[in-house]
């Protein structure tokens, strides 16, 4: 495996590699890697000839008051877990590289962001993700790239982006990996300590009762909320949207995304749970 720092290394990987027939995978990371990540990484592998894995903490997707500075970092672990499941190119630049003085573009996509996180973040969260993926993709121009339904906000937010930009790469949603627990992996799992970590579980506990209660033809929200109330969490939000276009819905006909989002102990944690629509 490669470690590459500058855009020019990796436009000419990627150059020798299309020339030789190769189809290429983009893995876009912020380090810190865990199952999650090498879930993407592996089925990049599975798919495609050159797989390059992007590993940059983007700062633009940052507000002023959240953990920047403080997001853990260890490129020599990381690059050891990337190589372990064959991974060809980590990128991994330096905010400069990817930045330069005079950088000026902004791509913002309307509607989608101004939701869930994007309203709980602030809007600059997903205008910094839309810009710094539009770049890797400029930069890899993959023929797929794997993202995590973990985040399925950012996971319509790329798509929009590339059908929007007409980007010629796929987008694949991966399922999201947990723990045995069913606590979601998350980089930020590292900041809970070990009673918070027990409180973690009731994202998912949340999720599960929910569907549980739907099921039963009970309500899908009060379920989840118990759950979470029991657990002494109060989200930040937890909402029932639809699946494709994030509109809020009362019912389940389409499929539907139940997203929650909360504060537990030091970390800021999200999870979701897809809820298939019922046939009409
Ligand atoms: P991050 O480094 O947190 O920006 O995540 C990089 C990619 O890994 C994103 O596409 C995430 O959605 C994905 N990811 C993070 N956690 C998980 C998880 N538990 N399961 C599946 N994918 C994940």
């Amino acid at each position: 495996m490669r470690i590459l720092r500058t855009i020019a290394e990796v436009l000419a990987a990627v150059r020798d590699a299309r020339a030789a027939g190769h189809t290429v995978g983009l893995v876009p990371t912020m380090g810190a890697f865990h199952e999650g990540h090498l879930s993407l990484m592996r089925e990049a592998r599975r798919n495609h000839d050159l797989v390059v894995v992007s590993l940059f903490v983007n700062p633009t997707q940052f507000a002023p008051n959240e953990d920047l500075s403080t997001y853990p970092r260890d490129e020599a672990r990381d690059a050891a877990l990337a190589e372990g499941v064959g991974v060809d190119i980590l990128f991994a630049p330096e905010p400069a590289e990817i930045y330069p003085d005079g950088f000026a573009t902004t791509i913002h996509v309307a509607g989608i962001t101004e939701v869930l996180d994007g309203a709980s973040r602030g809007a600059h969260h997903f205008d910094g993700v839309a810009t710094v993926v539009t770049k890797l993709f400029g930069i890899v121009r993959p023929d797929a790239a794997y993202f995590g339904q973990k985040d399925a906000q950012q996971v319509l937010v790329v798509r929009r982006v590339v059908r929007d930009l007409d980007l010629d790469a796929r987008i694949v949603a991966c399922p999201i990996v947990r723990e045995s627990d069913g606590l979601a992996m998350s980089s930020r799992n590292v900041y809970l300590d070990a009673e918070a970590r027990a409180q973690a579980t009731a994202l998912n506990r949340a999720l599960d009762a929910a569907e549980v209660a739907r099921a039963a033809g009970d309500g899908i929200l009060p379920a989840a909320r118990a759950v979470l109330a029991e657990a002494g969490i109060e989200p930040e939000y937890l909402e029932l949207r639809d699946a494709e276009t994030l509109d809020p819905v009362e019912s389940v006909d389409r499929d539907a995304l139940l997203l929650v989002a909360a504060r537990v102990g030091s970390a800021r944690l999200i999870d979701n749970h897809l809820l298939r629509g019922t046939p009409a």
